[in-house]
């Protein structure tokens, strides 16, 4: 398929389009993931802490009276060694710990601390660092996760479950159990990374298509604008050859140079049949829109025909309407484009047939598309040819032995006029018995 400039815009504004919504798509994403990768987190946290609670000896807890002299008794000992196992069995925790209130002072009871650790508490020693937050768990006993919080120790965050005393159902402790961030902070940065990246690449990866495009159409257009050029340059000195040949031929009384002023004067021609072409092509290419209109297409044909009248004549072809041919034959389409079209297809028609044979247009509809048909009775397309002869510059081998004139274009130009109207070419040919060639266009422009 090939891009018009016009396609190539849409594709821009699409590709923006794409970005942004990928962009604000992967950051939502990121977001959401982040967001509930932490809830996750602290959801754990807390049901860890609360069977942490409820996994010790509520009787031990009964016993300890909250001061320095706890440290002599067995339930202390007892509950230090089990919160000293629980945090070997959980290494991401730094510490955990038993919490008392005593008129509205918190304190620690027990922690799983040996006393060299930076993070242990004598029995009774005050938790100065204890929020607001924490003292209400006494009162509302819910549990709680806090954090992160920063203290001199690190950043950690805190799981928080009550104990109760069954014989009041008041809250008796608080245990605590505290986990470096890092963990926690990196979870989210992977979960809410994933989105990020996808997006990211997605977007990369448009840009460097939207740049890729970007070139490529840069290109196009400097060589069109070159190819453009250089045939406008090259009709002057053409035009030169071909009026210093006619005045030679005139002048000229030696036959024996006859011959070599046909060849000036034959290669001029076809010099300037390719110039001609090319101009026209690269026209047609860089055309930004079509001028579609409702056009007669019976009066293109006969201006077409009268165009063409001469060089028929010449070989004795007859061009002829069939009788499928309507007398009026209204199609939208871009009528100059198309008269190209239509001369290209019937100068082909005279061009690649016998002497004294008939070239017929004919007309044949279906639902959607008109079909106009060009039938010859010439020289035909070899089988193994037909898919290249749109390519551009592809001349078939029987068409170059015929020593006929040609650049191997006008196919392609075709092609290329009636797919930007939403049509096609297509053609059906023997070798050494005829083509028809039918131009389909669509009904509703
Ligand atoms: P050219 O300038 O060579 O005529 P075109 O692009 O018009 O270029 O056609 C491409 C080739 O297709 C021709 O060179 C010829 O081989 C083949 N061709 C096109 N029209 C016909 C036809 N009506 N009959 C036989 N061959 C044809």
């Amino acid at each position: 398929m090939r891009l018009t400039p016009h396609d190539r815009d849409w594709f821009r504004v699409l590709a923006v389009i794409l970005m942004a919504a990928a962009m604000v798509l992967s950051v939502g994403a990121a977001i959401y993931l982040g967001r509930s990768t932490a809830s996750n987190i602290r959801l754990e946290l807390s049901e860890r802490s609360q069977t942490i609670a409820a996994a010790l000896t509520e009787e031990n807890i009964a016993k300890l009276s909250g001061t320095e002299a706890d440290g002599d008794t067995t339930a202390y000992t007892r509950l230090k060694e089990q919160l000293a196992s629980v945090k070997s069995a959980n290494p991401d925790t730094r510490s955990i710990y038993l919490m008392g209130r005593h008129h509205g002072q918190l304190f620690f009871f027990v922690d799983s601390e040996q006393p060299n650790s930076h993070d242990y508490s004598t029995p009774g020693e005050d938790y100065n660092d204890g929020t607001p937050a924490d003292s209400a768990i006494f009162d509302n006993a819910k549990p709680l996760v806090e954090g992160p919080v920063t203290d001199e120790y690190g950043t950690f965050i805190s799981g928080l479950a009550p104990i109760k005393d069954p014989s009041n159902g008041a809250v008796a402790a608080v245990l605590g159990i505290d986990v470096a961030s890092s963990t926690y902070y990196r979870s989210i940065a992977y979960a809410a990374a994933v989105p990020l990246l996808t997006g990211l690449s997605f977007t990369l990866i448009l840009q460097v298509f939207e740049n890729i495009r970007r070139r490529n159409a840069q290109l196009l257009t400097l060589r069109s604008e070159l190819v453009s050029v250089a045939s406008h340059e090259l009709r002057n000195p053409i035009t030169g050859i071909r009026w210093a040949a006619d005045s030679v031929e005139k002048l000229n009384t030696n036959e024996k140079l006859r011959p070599m002023i046909h060849a000036i004067k034959n290669s001029a021609e076809g010099l300037q049949a390719s110039t001609d072409d090319i101009l026209e092509l690269s026209h047609a290419m860089n055309r930004r829109s079509l001028t579609v209109a409702p056009a007669d297409m019976s009066q293109l044909m006969q201006e077409v025909f009268g165009m063409q009248l001469l060089s028929a004549q010449r070989r004795g072809v007859s061009l002829r309407f069939d009788s499928s041919w309507p007398h009026v034959l209204m199609i939208p389409c871009d009528a100059d484009q198309m008269k190209r079209v239509l001369h290209n297809v019937i100068s082909n028609a005279i061009k690649y047939t016998g002497d004294n044979t008939v070239v017929t247009v004919a007309y044949k509809e279906d639902d959607k598309m008109h079909h106009l048909l060009v039938v010859d009775q010439g020289i035909g397309i070899p089988a193994s040819e037909q898919a290249k002869v749109f390519k551009g510059f592809y001349r078939a081998s029987n068409a170059v032995a015929s020593r006929v004139p040609g650049t191997g274009l006008g196919l392609f130009l075709v092609k290329a006029v009636l797919e930007q109207h939403g049509g096609n070419v297509t053609f059906v040919s023997a070798e050494g018995k005829g083509t028809t060639f039918d131009l389909s266009l669509p009904k509703r422009g």
